[in-house]
């Protein structure tokens, strides 16, 4: 298995450099590992009525019926009619049309290959194999043969998939199955009825019948999910033997006071659970690593409030870091206020704050005297240093990166604080799994109780005018309303516009002195941005024409309506955030979605999707569906969703699976002791640099 590739009968040293560099195959087994992304499948007859968006690669038998040249220039195109007993489908030919006319002939049966397209409802074959029927090959040889990735590259060099196939061939006939080591117990191989490794891999290259392939593609699954678990939640077995905390024993003054004099509302269920969740990490005596999910609105500020105040309790300085300036600085007036008469001395920190006053705040905050500090990234920085600070907390964190969170955990020493993470963009379980699978999880799944649901309405441009009137009626009752456009790096100057027009479109509907807009952007300095934000949050403006710099966190409760610009440019998850910026107060609150009349079927359905829910983790399930989980925010850097089969949107049953099987054994025999254990020890020190990766995200 470990041969160098060049060695391998068919290959040689032009061919074999051209693996290495094009695949990153070195070695027999690094072929055998990289496995067919699909098969063709030619051992069975789609019917065309059957067909339909869904299908991929079919195989169908029918007549040629016309043929003919279609359109002209660019467009100009070669297109058949074919028909089975059960339909029409039409096969489209945009290159070498002359010589295929040449070779078909109307009125014959046909055998046609491959990949189904639908466009406007319709769908065709475009440039299909196609065979004709006839005396000496009526049947013709059926065949289920994978199919690998390439590159023009290998193609040229002789190395398309047909070739892979005779050299996975050769090595099979090479080796035998003690050459590739089972890496399962065995208990768990008997307990799904596993194939063995070797069975595995040898039929997902050359399948014996589908049944086996079946069989091998869910067993090598099992074993992606399955080591990765293990990885994750092993690093948090070895976090949580080898890193302090500090313990908080006592809720005290501040927790109490605020508790009973300060809050203004009863907890909600899913808040009281959160904090036990929390005061039980920081009696643990190990640091607490913890990721508290939970929809806008939820609540979670008062949750990270109040845990920085057992820090406080226990003489222990807290943080707070926000992704924005804007953000920061509203946790700061809100957090302020809602501690006053408290006695505690509350910092903020972001850019903006220099020289002198800078200078004064670092001696506070080493001193000792700072007890809570709010910022922006500015509190990374390093001549920021802590007296002994036991706490840190991030807002919304997927905007932070990992480094950035490494930097929190050497804010203290030789302790690190405990460690919440709070994110309003909700993740779907198997994703959380995956990516926080060695984190610990807090859900906030419960809204406040009287929170009238957000009403959402899809419209276009030709409703603009309604839209203006019903805008008028909601000031008319008081009422104060977003209008957000979508900012995006690559067309900025161009979104910029729009938004500049959009304004003065507002300015002529709603004219000074009756009405007042305020307006925010990127572009904007960060005083002028936060002296807009200011005059709304104060309701001297009534609407609030943005960029998405409003999508994190601002609460204005009064504001009741959102309007959304370009919808169809909006990603779920922002389009989700957007939304709950609205309905935190007791009014009946709406959000319009306004797009052009022509949509993409993936728009219609982002759009279709947040007209039928507000439920945030809905809205990620579509969303992970939609897109698959690479886009998902949070996961871009992390680079642990690169599976070889898996696909986390099908496959969430095996990584239960494999998740609740990586925790028995790592309850019972955490160091893999146990002789039924030693090839699960003996495959991840194997693998160890592999694994490297993954330990950074957390
Ligand atoms: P999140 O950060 O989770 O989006 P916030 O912490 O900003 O949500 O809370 C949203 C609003 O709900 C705030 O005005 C907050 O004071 C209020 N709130 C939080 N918890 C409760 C509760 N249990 N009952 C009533 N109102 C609450
Ligand atoms: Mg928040």
């Amino acid at each position: 298995m470990s041969s160098s590739i060049e060695y391998l009968k068919g290959v040689g040293p032009t061919k074999g450099e051209m693996l290495k560099k094009e695949l990153s195959i070195f070695t027999f087994g690094d072929l055998l590992l990289q496995f067919p992304f699909r098969y063709i499948d030619k051992t069975k007859f789609h019917r065309i009525g059957a067909l339909n968006r869904d299908s991929e690669y079919v195989q169908l038998r029918g007549i040629l019926r016309r043929l003919s040249t279609l359109g002209d220039g660019r467009s100009k195109r070669l297109v058949g009619v074919f028909r089975d007993e059960t339909g029409i489908i039409e096969l489209i030919w945009f290159k070498g049309a002359y010589w295929i006319e040449q070779s078909l002939q109307v009125g014959c049966e046909y055998v046609v290959y491959g990949k189904i397209n639908h466009f406007n409802g319709k769908l065709s074959i475009p440039h299909p194999e196609i065979e004709i029927v006839n005396d000496q090959n009526t049947i013709l040889a059926p065949s289920f043969a994978p199919v690998y990735p390439s590159t023009e590259k290998l193609n040229s060099k002789g190395l398309h998939h047909k070739a892979r196939r005779k050299l996975i061939q050769t090595i099979f006939e090479k080796i035998s199955a003690l050459d590739i080591a089972e890496t399962l117990p065995e208990y768990i191989v008997e307990k799904y009825q596993f194939p063995s490794r070797f069975d595995a891999i040898k039929n997902i290259h050359l399948p014996q019948s589908q049944a086996a392939l079946n069989a091998s593609i869910k067993r090598l699954k099992f074993e992606e999910l399955f080591f990765l678990q293990l990885r994750l939640l092993r690093n948090k077995v070895d976090r949580k033997r080898s890193i302090k905390g500090y313990v908080f024993p006592k809720l005290d003054n501040y927790f109490n006071r605020f508790f009973y004099e300060k809050l203004k509302f009863e907890l909600t269920g899913a808040q009281k659970r959160v904090i036990r969740e929390i005061r039980m990490d920081t009696r643990s005596g190990i640091q607490m690593n913890r990721l508290l999910q939970g929809d806008v609105g939820s609540g979670k500020t008062v949750v990270g409030l109040m845990v920085m105040l057992m820090a406080l309790d226990n003489g222990y300085q807290a943080c707070m870091l926000a992704p924005t300036a804007i953000l920061a600085q509203q946790h700061f007036i809100s957090i302020t206020e809602s501690l006053e008469g408290l006695d505690i001395v509350v910092g903020f920190l972001a850019g903006s704050v220099k020289g002198k006053k800078r200078k004064a705040l670092l001696e506070a905050l080493a001193d000792g005297t700072i007890q809570i500090l709010i910022g922006t990234h500015a509190i990374l920085e390093d001549p920021v240093i802590f007296n002994n600070l036991g706490l840190a907390i991030t807002d919304e964190q997927h905007r932070f990166g990992v480094a950035q969170r490494a930097k929190l955990w050497g804010k203290n020493k030789p302790i690190p604080p405990h460690v919440l993470v709070m994110t309003a963009t909700p993740i779907p379980r198997t994703l959380s799994m995956t990516i926080y699978g060695d984190l610990d999880v807090s859900v906030i799944d419960e809204l406040p109780p009287g929170r009238k649901s957000i009403k959402t309405l899809h419209k276009t441009e030709n409703n603009r005018l309604r839209v203006f009137g019903f805008m008028k009626e909601e000031i008319a009752k008081g009422r104060q309303i977003y209008v957000v456009y979508p900012l995006i790096e690559e067309s900025a100057t161009l979104d910029l516009q729009n938004l500049e027009q959009g304004y003065e479109v507002l300015s002529r509907e709603f004219p000074k002195p009756e009405f007042q807009i305020s307006v925010v952007h990127g572009r904007m300095k960060a005083k002028d941005k936060d002296i807009e934000m200011q005059r709304f949050v104060e309701g001297v403006t009534q609407i609030m024409v943005a960029t998405t710099v409003i999508e994190v966190g601002v609460n204005v409760p009064n504001a009741s309506v959102m309007i959304i610009e370009n919808t169809e440019r909006f990603g779920l998850s922002q389009l989700h955030q957007l939304r709950g910026r609205v309905g935190r107060g007791g009014e009946q609150s709406f959000c319009i979605l306004m797009s052009s009349f022509k949509l993409s079927q993936e728009a219609k359905e982002r759009i279709g999707t947040m007209v039928r829910t507000t439920n945030g983790f809905e809205i990620a399930e579509a969303d992970l569906k939609l897109r698959g989980p690479g886009k998902i925010e949070g996961t871009q850097q992390s680079g642990i969703l690169d599976f070889k089969l898996v696909d986390l949107v099908k496959d969430a049953k095996i990584l239960q699976a494999a998740r609740e099987i990586a925790i028995a054994i790592l309850e019972k025999d955490p160091d893999f002791i146990h002789p039924d254990h030693l090839n699960l020890r003996q495959y991840l020190k194997k693998n160890k640099n592999k694994f490297k990766q993954w330990s950074l995200i957390s």
